[in-house]
């Protein structure tokens, strides 16, 4: 006979969004016995390659809302642990060549919603030292800056072609595992267990049972599925489905040998399309191969670095969200070995110091990757699915690290019966009943990828 095992909530997956909702739901002031299940060790999966950075730049005032939320949950964990989870502030740098950003800038305003958008100056010549001094501070709000003599003296590693830098400064980077380990510990220490074991199956009518791979079957009346992009796998088992989908993203890291960028610079974002740096002959044969032709034209805006701000190293780390294929995730990903090369002449725009590249990357180089388990309207789902006490946190998308302190907070909240914050509902699937909430999305290309 199976052993059956009770628990008052069960949660599959300790990725981020399961550690911090089981944080959360064991931390609160139910005291009720959690347990997290997942096949892996935690935080080996997606939650592994994540950039780590964090920022409160969306199109929508509903995620900036929901991931200021979380910046004061993880700035409050930060006070509390000497800031072991190693917060930094350093903010995003928007950078454009474009010389009229009025549209930049009305989308920044709808973005940060009219009582934040008072918090977005801009900046010509007569404020650059006011700037600069401010530059390793911690100011709220954003930095538009006109003036390109300003823009070279913060930003020396810049293409001189940048005409505007819109500095986002409530952004920074975080170390993840940390943040996971300070979680868990405190999920510990109020009784929480976890398991090591696969969920091949769920069912039961008035408890739900889960049945794991080793046998064991855990009765419980409320399951949260934080599987990340095996969500809809679970939930097959109960007849449920969400609507979302995986993109495989990746990442290159590698020591900056060449420093060619200065350390403590904020994490910088190529706003601009661009044509990558290839030679004509390069350039030629990529538009004669139907599997390369997209490489050859226009690639999408958005390239970004980030440089390690601890004295110790100097890594530099590049991203550009140009997959948008949906695919089945698997669980050994298999990574795109022409990322780096794309990536890193892509970067090389705005920072030309990394054509030195062009020829031989240093051996440290890592190539990361893994699914954003995203909607289309990439807002996560986080709330009560259709079976009576089943509920998800998921579609974390590329925010999962920054956002699960607030996406595990509002997971307790919905359990718990208690108040919602204001973006509650419309992070759950009761959002896909709001016509006209959902209308702000369609047609829209900016959807905060990143
Ligand atoms: C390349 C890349 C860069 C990123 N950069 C950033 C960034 O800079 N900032 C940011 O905020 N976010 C970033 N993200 C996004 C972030 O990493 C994810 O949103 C987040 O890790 C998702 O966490 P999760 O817990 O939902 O999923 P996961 O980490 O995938 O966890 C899900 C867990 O569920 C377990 N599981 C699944 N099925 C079962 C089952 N049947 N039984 C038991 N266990 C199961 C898995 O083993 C896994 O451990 C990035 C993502 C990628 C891919």
């Amino acid at each position: 006979m199976p052993q059956t095992t009770d628990a008052d909530v069960i949660i599959v997956g300790a990725g981020i969004a399961g550690i911090a909702t089981a944080h959360y739901l064991a931390c609160g002031n139910t005291a009720r016995k959690v347990v997290l299940v997942d096949a892996l060790p935690p935080m080996s999966f997606t939650s592994a390659e994540s950039g780590e950075n964090y920022r409160n730049w969306w199109p929508h005032p509903i995620m900036t809302g929901f991931i200021d939320r979380s910046t004061d949950l993880l700035e409050g964990i930060a006070r509390d642990s000497e800031n072991r989870i190693k917060l930094t502030h350093r903010g995003y740098a928007l950078a454009t060549r474009q010389d009229d950003i009025s549209e930049l800038l009305e989308g920044l305003k709808a973005g940060y919603g009219a009582d934040q958008s008072k918090g977005i100056r801009v900046r010509d010549r007569r404020d650059a030292s006011d700037y600069l001094a401010s530059l390793h501070g911690k100011p709220a709000g954003v930095d538009v800056l006109t003036d390109t003599g300003t823009i070279r003296r913060a930003f020396p590693a810049f293409d001189p072609g940048i005409r505007h830098v819109i500095h986002i400064r409530r952004a920074g980077d975080l170390d993840s595992y940390q943040l996971s380990q300070y979680l868990l510990e405190r999920f510990r220490a109020r009784g929480g267990s976890l398991l090591h074991a696969k969920v091949v199956e769920i069912f039961g009518n008035r408890s739900l049972q889960v049945r794991l791979s080793d046998e064991h079957v855990l009765s419980t009346p409320r399951l949260v599925i934080a599987a990340g992009p095996f969500v809809n796998e679970l939930l097959a088992h109960i007849g449920e489905r969400l609507p979302v989908h995986n993109v495989l993203q990746q990442k290159l890291g590698f020591e900056d040998v060449l420093e060619t960028i200065p350390k403590e610079q904020p994490f910088a974002v190529d706003l601009d399309p661009q044509l990558i740096d290839w030679s004509e002959e390069e350039r030629e044969l990529l538009a004669a191969d139907a599997d390369f032709r997209h490489l050859a034209g226009t690639m999408p805006g958005k390239v970004h670095r980030r440089i390690d701000s601890s004295p110790q190293r100097r890594t530099l780390e590049l991203g550009w969200a140009y997959n948008k294929e949906p695919c089945e995730p698997a669980w050994e990903p298999v990574l795109d070995d022409t990322f780096p090369e794309i990536v890193l002449r892509g970067a090389a725009r705005l920072n030309p110091g990394l054509k030195g590249y062009y020829d031989e990357l240093p051996p440290t180089r890592v190539l990361h990757g893994g699914y954003y388990t995203m909607t289309g309207e990439n807002l996560p789902i986080i709330g009560p699915s259709a079976t009576e006490g089943v509920f998800v946190v998921a579609a974390l998308s590329g925010f999962g690290t920054m956002a699960a302190c607030a996406a595990g907070e509002l997971c307790a909240a919905w359990i718990d019966g208690a108040k919602l914050p204001e973006y509650g509902k419309h992070l759950s699937l009761e959002r896909y009943a709001d016509a006209q909430f959902m209308a702000a999305f369609s047609g829209v290309d900016d959807r905060g990828v990143l």
